[in-house]
């Protein structure tokens, strides 16, 4: 029932604007608050902010039915509000936070966006630049970020910033800055997908907030990102099995209806093999993620098996929608048709939320050298839902 009352407002309320919103790079600001309205983005928090505290499931539904709109940058303006920033919200935020941020996040009236990568400094975390100085009742922040979701239009940021920069990785701590807070610039990016979605250069000059915006304690930044990348990652597994999943279909539709040589191009041979082959990879790939939503949903240290699903799935995913292109001919190529927009916006997949060759690193370690992630629970953590 969730899904297709999710379905039908997807296409009632937000498909008509899609090609719009991905010419101008910009998604009106009344859909927020229609998402807002209808609970969408309150599903996995606790019913004392507004949510309706469902289980990861639920999520699952919600990511999926928006990778079948086709606009992974609608959907990821979306998903980086709602699960990005929203949950370091949830889980450091303290209840001054929670009622002034998380709530007004549920309802849609305030968009938020996570703030983690610096023009030098992307993978390597741990090297970020930007500090944050105490004086007095005050933070002084000072830095730059960049490719952030949402960076241009949300209300709020949820910023990294070295507290102590001589711990290196260590001394990272989170922040809540609101956006019109003296000091915070943002320029726009022109990208190659994810065109709906606004992806933002922030530069940060001597921007003060008060000593209450720390989020959780002090140096504690690292593991609360660790903490959450387990679901970061999930998510942008599922997203990539989900869009697999649309492809294969639409591709298989349009493999009946077009004719070659006296037949539905679906009847040649090498073609079937590639749609089995296909099918079976998207639900292996589906079934695995499902597993691993089941056990985080339990509660369970995912770290290794999210980080694997991600690695795998955007993988499968640019591998499928590739030859799903490929089945359309040069109708592929064309914006008048679906693969064009999948096409770029999966290629996503393997850079964003960690690349493949960190993600690869991350297992080794897990798989050779026995490393662990797991990150202290923060003192004021509570779960999700
Ligand atoms: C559209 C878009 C949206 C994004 N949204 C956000 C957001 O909302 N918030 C946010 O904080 N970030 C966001 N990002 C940033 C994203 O997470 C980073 O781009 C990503 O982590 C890679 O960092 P980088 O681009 O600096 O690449 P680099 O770290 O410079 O890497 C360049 C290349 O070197 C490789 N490499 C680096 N280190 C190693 C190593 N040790 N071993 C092997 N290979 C290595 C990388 O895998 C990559 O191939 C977004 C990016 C894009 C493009």
């Amino acid at each position: 029932m969730f899904r297709e009352g999710f379905r039908d407002f997807l296409k009632k309320e937000v498909v008509p604007y899609i090609d719009e919103w991905e010419k101008t790079g910009t998604i009106d600001r009344f859909i927020w608050e229609k998402f807002g309205e209808m609970g969408y983005f309150g599903i996995a928090y606790p019913e004392a902010y507004g949510g309706l505290g469902l289980d990861l499931f639920y999520t699952v539904i919600f990511l999926e039915e928006l990778q079948r709109i086709n606009s992974g940058g609608f959907a990821a303006a979306m998903w980086a509000h709602a699960y990005l920033a929203m949950q370091h919200l949830n889980a450091e935020g303290d209840e001054r936070i929670k009622r002034e941020y998380l709530t007004p996040s549920i309802e849609g009236k305030k968009i938020g966006c996570l703030c983690i990568t610096e023009p030098f400094a992307g993978s390597d975390v741990g090297g970020m630049k930007t500090t944050a100085v105490k004086e007095g009742n005050e933070y002084v922040i000072n830095g730059s970020k960049t490719f952030i979701t949402n960076g241009v239009y949300s209300d709020y940021l949820v910023v990294s910033a070295k507290t102590n920069p001589e711990l290196g990785g260590k001394g990272i701590s989170m922040f809540l800055i609101d956006r019109d807070t003296p000091g915070v610039s943002a320029t726009k990016l022109d990208k190659l997908g994810w065109r709906a979605s606004d992806t933002g250069e922030i530069s940060f000059a001597d921007v003060r907030i008060p000593v209450e915006n720390l989020m959780g304690e002090e140096n504690k930044g690292f593991p609360y990102l660790m903490q959450h990348l387990a679901l970061e990652r999930l998510i942008m597994a599922i997203n990539a099995s989900a869009r697999s999943e649309f492809a294969l279909e639409y591709a298989l539709g349009y493999m009946e209806e077009r004719k070659a040589f006296g037949k539905s191009i679906n009847q040649f041979q090498v073609l079937r093999h590639r749609v089995a082959e296909m099918a079976s990879q998207i639900e292996m790939h589906k079934q695995f993620n499902y597993h691993v939503t089941e056990r985080l949903n339990e509660g369970e240290y995912v770290v290794k098996e999210a980080t694997m699903a991600k690695l795998n799935s955007t993988k499968m995913a640019d591998e499928v929608i590739y030859k799903c292109l490929q089945m359309l001919g040069g109708y592929g190529y064309m914006e008048e048709y679906p693969m064009a927009r999948l096409f770029r916006d999966s290629r996503l997949g393997p850079i964003g939320g960690g690349t493949s060759e960190i993600l690869c690193e991350i297992i080794a370690k897990m798989v050779i050298d026995g490393k662990e992630y797991k990150a202290p629970i923060p003192k004021k953590m509570e779960p999700m839902a």
